[in-house]
């Protein structure tokens, strides 16, 4: 855990950390298992309602840690039930987080893992704001603390997160320490206990940290590639001059998969740009068949960006001829675009609105 600010948020520690914390403070450990459970079972997280927690715990949290969540500073519910929140932490700094329905009552959190990103991709809206600093892992787990009792609010009690995505603002490889603790927290059989096959994290492709996933649990990986020659990855994602597709293919090869599972490429269609003949060939020839599977993410347009969407009829072509290659492959359908639709685009809307980027 990399600490951000002197006193840590509670919702930074997993249980293990958190039950040495308070050995050392001189408690049970078993007491962590109590919070937890208040916590993350029962989304309490005001102490005044923790009934079987002694005042001396309650003063010794109060002293060492910072409780508070994120606050929402404003929602917007969109026409196909995607809710899209911009949320602002202790220190004034804000990301969005978005939350997509699903068939059978599934909730998807997309969360974001940094407010902004370094790694400046040429069609992000977040790219184009530069880092401003890591999360702590308390603030993506407080994203999703913050969510899920404002949809129990909204939607009634039974209503929860059942899936997470780290696809909002913020490379997650770049913060990995707080983006691993914040995913033992989410997998934690005795908190939130979300399966490993309902987290996903997507990574534009930081090859050092790509070759230490190892040290993560083993949940589902996405591999922003966008473009299958190293010329246009470049153009597209700068990081692709560090770490071309040659070392970046290699990498993920070496990532250990368990049985049934694939990774997932996703794949940008910007029209007249990556969506070519030339750009399926490329891709059939450089990924491994059976255990890949191609997003293909129709370009959102925003004012600031020349690069354009697809037509239906392209991005269909497109779909079609990977799959008549032998690639598993599908389209992801745009959500939520009546309530600003781009990556890091609603959170710079709303800080026009507000006045809340100082930079
Ligand atoms: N930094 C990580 C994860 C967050 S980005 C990564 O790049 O993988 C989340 C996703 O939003 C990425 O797949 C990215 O390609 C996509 N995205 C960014 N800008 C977009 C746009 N204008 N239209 C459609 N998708 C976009
Ligand atoms: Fe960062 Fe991902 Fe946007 Fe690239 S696409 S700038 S890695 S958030």
């Amino acid at each position: 855990m990399k600490p951000i600010f002197e006193k840590p948020s509670l919702y930074s520690f997993s249980l293990p950390a958190l039950k040495e914390n308070l050995k050392a403070a001189g408690f049970k450990p078993f007491v962590a298992d109590q919070l937890f459970s208040w916590i993350y079972v029962k989304f309490e997280v005001d102490m005044e309602n923790w009934t079987n927690i002694p005042k001396k715990l309650k003063e010794y949290i109060n002293e060492s840690f910072d409780t508070s969540l994120p606050k929402i500073i404003w929602e917007g519910l969109s026409k196909d039930g995607t809710r899209k929140f911009l949320v602002g932490f202790r220190d004034g700094k804000t990301v969005e987080t978005v939350m997509i329905p699903a068939k059978n009552n599934r909730k998807t959190i997309c969360v974001s893992s940094q407010v902004g990103c370094a790694i400046g991709c040429t069609f992000c809206h977040t790219g184009t704001m530069g880092l401003s600093r890591h999360l702590e892992a308390g603030e993506i787990i407080g994203q999703f603390l913050a969510i899920s009792k404002f949809i129990k609010k909204a939607e009634g009690e039974e209503a929860r997160l059942s899936n997470l995505v780290y696809m909002g603002q913020g490379e997650p490889l770049h913060n990995f320490e707080n983006v691993k603790s914040a995913t033992e927290i989410l997998l934690e059989p005795k908190g939130l206990g979300l399966s490993q096959r309902k987290v996903t994290l997507s990574t534009s492709g930081l090859v050092p940290q790509i070759e230490k996933l190892t040290e993560f649990p083993p949940i589902n990986w996405a591999i922003s590639l966008h473009a299958a020659h190293n010329e246009i990855r470049s153009e597209l994602m700068p990081i692709n001059k560090a770490y071309d597709l040659d070392r970046l293919l290699s990498a993920i090869k070496k990532i250990p998969l368990k049985a049934h599972r694939h990774i997932t490429y996703e794949y940008l269609l910007i029209d007249q740009y990556n969506d070519r003949k030339e750009d399926i060939d490329a891709l059939v020839d450089l990924l491994p068949k059976k255990v890949s599977k191609v997003n293909l993410i129709p370009f959102n347009e925003y004012p600031e960006s020349s690069f354009k969407r697809p037509s239906v009829s392209r991005i269909t072509w497109f779909k079609n001829q990977l799959e008549d290659n032998g690639i598993t492959c599908t389209i992801r359908t745009q959500k939520g675009d009546d309530i600003l639709a781009a990556c890091g685009q609603l959170k710079s809307e709303m800080e026009k609105k507000l006045n809340l980027w100082e930079s």
